[in-house]
């Protein structure tokens, strides 16, 4: 790990904590979890943030099931102000910009931005907050002001890493610059790529950020390109996900499946940097229990450590049916199967995808199962806080069976993948690009019970490490509304009967289970972390190939 070049990585949001509440979900997550590899490892990479006033929506169930957004501040003890001010410009206005620097919850470099004077402060008020305009704004203080700040820290960067395309503008700052010499675009492209790399996300392609290019020049971020210029670097309108894949030498989805899914989404945009693959991971040090560690530590008889792996798990069912009881009143049974599923609320995860048949889920129940969901919606997703309310609702229809537990965030997360019994992911295939709350779950010995999507065909052993749910079916069309429904009965019927005649006599029977969690265990350990992910970033995208 010796010779890393110098990197610099750009990401809108960082999850470092739960009192530190600068992200959103899963990308956010990552993020941190990037930096906190990083940190470990020593790598030479510095971060680039936002620091966000309020943060992202603290999300509760009020009175009649009615979805509150509560916006509290954003605590700024973690946060040592610099003594360095730069300026960007937006809609043609300078805006003075301050940074700061984490001082907690991290051992590597972060920084974050922020503007400087209140009348600016509505950029970065609340992340992924506004409209477009203000997202624009975001992703100028972001890129353009990431950029100057390394400038005057004077801190040396080889390689960019733009996160997700929230970042290109720190590409076109640098093109603006001339940084890495070259006169015609085409020629200071081709000068800048060599320094440049791009993950892209998302599979949806809704989820790619475009924007027309007369509100490209409405932002004014007065970087100097035509409308021509932008159009050859993002395409008309400006697409953020094309400009990272033209503006780098090389780009990576998060997954080895989600690899393929965006090889094939951008195969006919040209001058696209290639698409590799870098499986996402999970900081173990803060996922997994150290109970868990303890029990397994290798100079311990076999039948010990399967004794307290399971007195561990046990433990931490425990604990999660007691901040259950202590947040919903209701109460759970140690005995029975406890399924989590935890996730933001987009459709494409269909969180409700177990409750659309009444007789099979009593049947269920029944049989001891116990659902444990939470999750958030975006704050101006309808679809999502329709999804959110017809998980509330069952909840009152099954007492104490379903659960819903309000406002998804690290610490529900962290209380989840280790005390609940297996993990439920059942999206539409090939949507979930990679997903790492599984990974969580994984290394807790909470085995997977997933569709074969996002990272879990990288770690299924069918029956061993956990299940899967079905067998892909390339016909599925997962943006065909007809097929949607018959995707769905007949994914929710293979997991019924995967759960009924599977998961649970193998839960019923101490030794197959410990043996799955041990297994589910060794499986993610390495594989899953984000040390294992961060050596693959050092050695096959941010070393030089030349
Ligand atoms: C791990 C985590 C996520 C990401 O999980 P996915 O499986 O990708 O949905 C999102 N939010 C929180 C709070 C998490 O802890």
């Amino acid at each position: 790990m010796s010779s890393c070049p110098r990197v610099a990585y750009f990401c809108m949001e960082y999850g470092l904590d739960p009192s530190f509440p600068i992200y959103a979900g899963g990308l956010g997550i990552l993020a941190g979890d990037h930096m906190k590899s990083v940190g470990d490892l020593h790598i030479p990479l510095v971060g680039i943030g936002l620091f966000w006033d309020e943060g992202y929506t603290r999300q509760l169930i009020g009175a009649g099931g009615v979805i509150e957004d509560h916006y509290p501040k954003t605590p700024r003890d973690a946060l040592r102000r610099l003594d360095v001010k730069i300026e960007v410009t937006v809609r043609g206005k300078k805006v003075p910009v301050r940074a700061y620097k984490v001082d907690r919850h991290i051992s590597s470099t972060l920084y974050l931005l922020e503007p400087d004077r209140d009348e600016d402060r509505w950029i970065t008020q609340r992340l992924y907050g506004g409209g477009v305009e203000d997202r624009l704004a975001q992703e100028i203080v972001l890129g353009v002001g990431g950029v100057r700040l390394l400038q005057a820290l004077g801190e040396p960067i080889d390689v960019y890493h733009f996160n997700e395309g929230h970042a290109v503008f720190a590409g076109l700052e640098l093109l603006r610059q001339h940084a890495f010499g070259g006169n015609t675009l085409p020629e200071r492209i081709a000068r800048l790529r060599p320094h440049v790399v791009f993950t892209t996300h998302t599979p949806v392609p809704a989820g790619n950020e475009v924007h027309d290019l007369e509100l490209m020049r409405k932002m004014d971020a007065d970087l100097g390109f035509t409308d021509a210029e932008l159009e050859m670097i993002g395409g008309d309108p400006f697409s953020m996900t094309v400009a990272g894949l033209r503006l780098s030498r090389l780009a990576n989805g998060v997954a080895a499946l989600h690899g393929e899914t965006a090889r094939d989404m951008w195969k006919d945009i040209d001058n696209a940097a290639p698409i590799i693959a870098i499986t996402n991971g999970v900081h173990t040090p803060t996922w997994q229990d150290a109970r868990i560690r303890a029990a397994l530590v290798p100079d311990k008889p076999r039948e010990r450590q399967d004794a307290e792996l399971w007195a561990a798990h046990q433990a931490m069912k425990q604990e999660l049916i007691v901040e259950v009881e202590r947040r919903t009143g209701a109460h759970l049974s140690l005995d029975g199967l406890v399924v989590g599923f935890a996730r933001r609320a987009a459709a494409y995860k269909r969180a409700d995808l177990i409750l659309g048949d009444d007789k099979a889920l009593k049947h269920l129940f029944d049989l001891g199962i116990q659902l444990v969901y939470s999750g958030k919606a975006h704050p101006r997703d309808l679809a999502g806080k329709s999804l959110v309310g017809r998980l509330v609702d069952a909840t009152r229809k099954y007492p104490g069976k379903i659960i819903f537990l309000e406002n998804y965030d690290m610490k529900l997360g962290a209380l989840l993948t280790r005390g609940a019994d297996i993990w439920l992911n059942n999206p539409r295939r090939p949507l979930e690009a990679s997903g790492t709350s599984g990974m969580k779950a994984a290394m807790n010995g909470v085995p997977n019970l997933s569709i074969l999507d996002g990272w879990w065909p990288e770690g299924c052993e069918h029956g061993v490490t956990g299940w899967k749910i079905g067998d892909p079916d390339p016909s599925d069309d997962p943006f065909d509304e007809k097929d949607e429904a018959r995707v769905d009965r007949r994914d929710r019927e293979i997991l019924q009967r995967v759960i009924e005649r599977e998961v649970l006599p193998a839960f019923h029977d101490r030794r197959t289970w410990t043996s799955i969690m041990r297994a589910s265990i060794a499986m993610s350990q390495w594989q899953f972390s984000s040390d294992r992910m961060i050596e693959d970033y050092v050695s096959k995208v941010y070393s030089f190939a030349e």
